[in-house]
């Protein structure tokens, strides 16, 4: 069910064809209408990144795999946005990497549980976690339904992969003693901030190349995941995210000026 005709040639192509799947697992239930104000947050961050993968941003993804892949206990995250946008990616990275599913929602509702259950299993998952009276345990001093969560998974984790998160539950999490890995465009939330690696990347992009470069790594050992963590550093991996927004800004703003000059000439 697709509402607008997107033209192939239009100059924003893409990123209308992601809004419009996340329009229609709106409609479908799976995404929360705060989940469309969210995107579109992500959207201007997006924007001042190039809407590319930067250099820092497949440092840290690197990094994330090798956390995954070291892990005694890794747990993929999910919430309405991210099954909507990469379900097929969090199957096959679960897979890659050993690690559980467990759905976590902001806005938690049984139906909406369910839904998302339903859209991983599609894409392949077999078991998928925090569904219904499983998700007993609750992470303290968070008020938002987000503390519910499951004693089998991110109760249990070590590791956790929080795509689109907010700062509250990474800060929580990291305080119960968790690494937290979270995908955020925006460098400067608290999520970002937070995290013990952070992400700067769509969703979209990231969570293909997380599969590549976790597949990659379970190839070249522990080894090899664990000298990739050792260099990698992460307020040094945001200040080059933040750096890079600056300079784009500074490009545009210099090209915006000279264009200016010449029509006035
Ligand atoms: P915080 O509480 O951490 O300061 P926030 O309140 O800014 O975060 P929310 O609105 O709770 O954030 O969640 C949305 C976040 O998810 C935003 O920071 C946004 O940049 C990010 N986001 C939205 N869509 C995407 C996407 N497709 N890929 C990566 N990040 C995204
Ligand atoms: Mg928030």
């Amino acid at each position: 069910m697709t509402h607008i005709n997107i033209p192939p040639d239009h100059p924003r192509a893409e990123s209308l064809t992601i809004r419009e799947k996340l329009v229609e697992r709106h409609l479908e239930g799976i995404v929360a209408a705060s989940g469309l104000i969210a995107h579109g947050r992500g959207e201007a961050f997006d924007y001042l990144l190039g809407e590319k993968t930067t250099r820092p941003a497949s440092k840290a993804i690197r990094a994330a795999a090798a956390m995954l892949l070291t892990a005694e206990n890794p747990v993929i995250s999910v919430n309405g946005n991210t099954a909507a946008s990469v379900a097929e990616e969090v199957v096959k990275l679960a897979e890659i990497a050993e690690a559980k599913i467990e759905v976590n929602l902001f806005y938690r509702s049984l139906e909406r549980v369910l839904a998302i259950k339903k859209l991983l299993e599609k894409a392949g998952a077999r078991q998928v976690l925090g569904v219904g009276k499983r998700a007993s345990a609750r992470i303290p001093e968070l008020r938002s339904e987000r503390r519910r969560v499951d004693p089998r998974g991110i109760m249990a984790a070590d590791a956790v992969l929080v795509p689109l998160e907010d700062g509250d539950r990474t800060e929580a999490l990291v305080r119960l003693g968790k690494k937290v890995i979270a995908v955020d465009l925006n460098p400067l939330s608290r999520t970002a901030q937070k995290a013990t690696i952070t992400i700067v990347d769509n969703i979209v992009r990231a969570a293909p190349r997380l599969v590549q470069a976790a597949q990659k790594l379970k190839e070249q050992g522990v080894e090899k995941c664990r000298e990739v963590l050792l260099n990698f550093d992460n307020r040094k991996n945001l200040a080059e995210s933040i750096a890079l927004i600056d300079e784009n800004l500074l490009k545009k703003f210099s090209r915006e000026s000279t264009r200016t000059v010449s029509e006035r000439d």
